[in-house]
């Protein structure tokens, strides 16, 4: 690292390995008597009464109260996060190691603030899977969920391989690409509300890039929410009402809501 850089070292910190956390995760929560419904799409909701009614491709539910956790695909079920929860295309790259050098133990879960040059992050060598790097946002390229180009590009390449000039050891050839997506609120810290305007209806979105370790602590405020109206979790920094979201929201919505009551 450049001398003028200081460092914080956090021998306890670790990572997780998302996909098979969410298996144990909805292995825990139907072992406890949730229904999931897997590769069932919400196309609309509506509130009837102080009821809803969720419509999906297989079916429409009914229910008394709903979280909406949608990621980049929840301002298309809740129109005006559009302008709170932003997509942005992100690539992450995986590069292959000469040595033990980027092995967990000799090489940290890591984030690299570089002045004048963004962030990188980046996880040891997994397997025969190379060691993982990525940039806080990428190359700032705010997309549409739907529409996303996730075909790599020699510029996203170039991206990730300046996290080189910072490594004591040269990196590797390029293992593998992926591209999936951030989803930013305007001051980065996520949305974790009922709406305004119908209280049983619960958000969790703008995770902007650093949601997945908190998703217990988030799962759980959300069935507070949901199921209580209130939860013992302080939220404040999370508020729809909070400052920082007041300017980016839309001149129709001050009060958010769902669709047509
Ligand atoms: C490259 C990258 C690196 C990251 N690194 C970290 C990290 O180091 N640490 C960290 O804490 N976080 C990290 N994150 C962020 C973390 O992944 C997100 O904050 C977290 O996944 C957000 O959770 P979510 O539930 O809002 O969205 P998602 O995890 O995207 O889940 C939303 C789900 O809703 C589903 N869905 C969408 N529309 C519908 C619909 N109409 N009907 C039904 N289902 C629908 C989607 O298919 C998806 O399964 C990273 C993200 C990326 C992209």
């Amino acid at each position: 690292m450049p001398d003028e850089f200081e460092a914080v070292l956090q021998p306890e910190a670790g990572f997780l390995l998302a996909d098979r956390a969410i298996v144990a995760h909805v292995t825990l929560a139907r072992r406890l008597g949730a229904e999931v419904n897997e590769n069932e799409a919400v196309r609309r909701w509506q509130v009837i009464g102080d009821r809803l009614e969720v419509e999906t491709d297989r079916a429409r539910h009914e229910t008394g109260s709903l979280s909406l956790a949608a990621g980049a695909w929840t301002a298309k079920l809740l129109d005006p996060l559009k302008t709170l929860a932003i997509p942005e295309r992100q690539v992450v790259g995986w590069f292959a190691t000469d040595g033990p050098h980027f092995a967990p133990g000799q090489f940290p879960v890591f984030i690299l603030d570089c002045p004048g040059n963004g962030t990188f992050y980046g996880i040891p060598q997994q397997h025969e899977e190379g060691f993982k790097v990525g940039k806080f946002h990428h190359r700032c390229q705010t997309v549409d969920a739907d529409s996303i180009d996730r075909r790599i590009v020699p510029e996203d390449i170039t991206v990730l391989t300046g996290i080189g000039d910072y490594l004591a050891k040269p990196m590797g050839a390029p293992v593998g690409f992926k591209t999936c997506m951030f989803v930013n609120s305007p001051d980065e810290h996520f949305i974790l509300d009922a709406l305004p305007e119908h209280r049983n209806v619960v958000v969790a979105a703008g995770f902007s890039g650093h949601g997945y370790k908190f998703c217990a602590a988030v799962g759980e405020i959300l069935a507070d929410l949901a199921m209580q109206g209130h939860t013992p979790h302080d939220t404040h920094l999370f508020k729809l009402s909070r400052p920082a979201l007041g300017q980016h929201r839309p001149v129709s919505a001050t009060a958010v809501g769902g669709p047509e009551a």
